[in-house]
């Protein structure tokens, strides 16, 4: 399957484009795009694999295994963060997947992370963590994003595909226990969960965990996103006004992707904690991205939505230098598509779905 451009929802709105692109590569050793942006912040997918089947993200049969021999190891993942640490200015470290935790030496791979000198995080479905947030806490996790889009038992399982919101639950709350800053990621489906957002919204607030509602994109690799049925970020703030008066948060926005609200209690006023919408389909932020992201077999992915991919692993295995991985990188970066409209007006939807290109 090749990438492919999916009709304009209509309702694209263009906040901010990149600015014109550069002509030659600057003598810089950052990693560096035509268009003037630099990445500072890594996402590494871990492995394809999941025990979920998120309708938005995965097929009900799962996603063709890959091989574990074709997976970057602990080792591989350090020397890479280690490059991007000590020469292409990479300052924070995201793992996901798939699923991370179905990694065994997911620890491992913190601990050498983190050693590294660079912020960790992990986004995660939760599945297992009960047993393992000490461990990844000790390790150097300093923050996680869970996955949750509702704690309704049998939404949960219509979602997923699976019935396991109690162990996500559990996980939560031993990440909590084990002082890790917790935030909760949660997509809205048209008829599905979409009516069930203010409940999520309390159940967060009670616990304070940091909700995010994140746009549905066109990532799933059954290809069946539809633009028109969208929950967007303007009907996920409405479905909350019933409950909650949003007010745009002061403090700067920096380029993050989500808007943040601060959340008061229709009823009583009383200011509950704060609440985040990411505009991902209908607000381009690709003006601010300051991501690159390594998949689970080493290939260097400067954007979500091109299917361009540079192979690192292969040359680091075939004995490549750290200064030509290195170079491979930087070039990877440099041609970064401008935007996720592939330049034109429309989403295009990438041949990989965001399981295997880590979400
Ligand atoms: N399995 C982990 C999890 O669910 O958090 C990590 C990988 S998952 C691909 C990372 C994030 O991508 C999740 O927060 C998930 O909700 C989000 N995601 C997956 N498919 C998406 C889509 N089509 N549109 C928007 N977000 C999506
Ligand atoms: Fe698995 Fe995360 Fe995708 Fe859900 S969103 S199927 S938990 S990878």
């Amino acid at each position: 399957m090749t990438a492919r451009m999916l009709p304009s929802t209509g309702l694209l709105r263009r906040v901010r484009q990149p600015s014109a692109p550069i002509p030659h590569r600057p003598d810089d050793d950052g990693l560096l795009d035509r268009f003037g942006r630099r990445a500072v912040d890594l996402r590494v997918s871990l492995t394809e694999r999941c025990n979920l089947r998120c309708t938005y993200c995965m097929p009900e049969q799962g996603l063709p295994v890959i091989p574990n021999e074709s997976l970057m190891t602990a080792e591989e993942i350090e020397r890479l963060v280690r490059l991007g640490a000590a020469h292409l200015g990479i300052r924070k470290v995201r793992f996901t997947g798939g699923e991370p935790l179905l990694r065994r030496d997911l620890a491992d791979v913190i601990a050498r992370t983190a050693a590294l000198g660079v912020e960790v995080s992990l986004t995660t479905n939760a599945i297992g963590l009960a047993a393992r947030a000490a461990d990844l806490r000790a390790a150097g996790l300093d923050r996680i994003n869970v996955s949750l889009d509702t704690v309704d038992p049998d939404v949960f399982a219509e979602v997923t595909r699976r019935p396991f919101l109690d162990r996500v639950l559990d996980g939560i709350a031993a990440a909590d226990d084990a002082g890790l800053g917790v935030k909760i990621n949660a997509v809205l489906l048209r008829g599905v969960n979409d009516h069930l957002a203010p409940d999520l919204l309390a159940w967060c607030l009670d616990r304070g965990h940091e909700l995010r509602f994140i746009e549905q994109m066109p990532l799933d690799p059954g290809h069946a996103w539809d633009g028109d049925d969208m929950v967007t970020a303007a009907e996920t703030r409405a479905l909350l006004g019933d409950r909650f008066v949003l007010t745009p948060h002061d403090a700067p926005r920096d380029g993050a992707p989500a808007e943040r609200f601060r959340v008061a209690a229709r009823s009583t006023g009383d200011e509950l904690g704060t609440v985040g919408v990411i505009a991902s389909v209908t607000e381009s932020f690709c003006a601010d991205c300051t991501r690159t992201r390594l998949t689970a077999e080493g290939h260097v992915r400067s954007c979500l939505f091109s299917d361009d991919e540079s192979d690192l692993l292969g040359p680091m295995r075939a004995g490549a230098s750290d200064t030509d991985v290195l170079d491979l990188w930087r070039r990877a970066m440099w041609a970064k598509p401008r935007d996720h409209g592939d330049d034109a007006d429309g989403m295009v939807h990438p041949s990989r779905g965001m399981s295997a290109i880590g979400g």
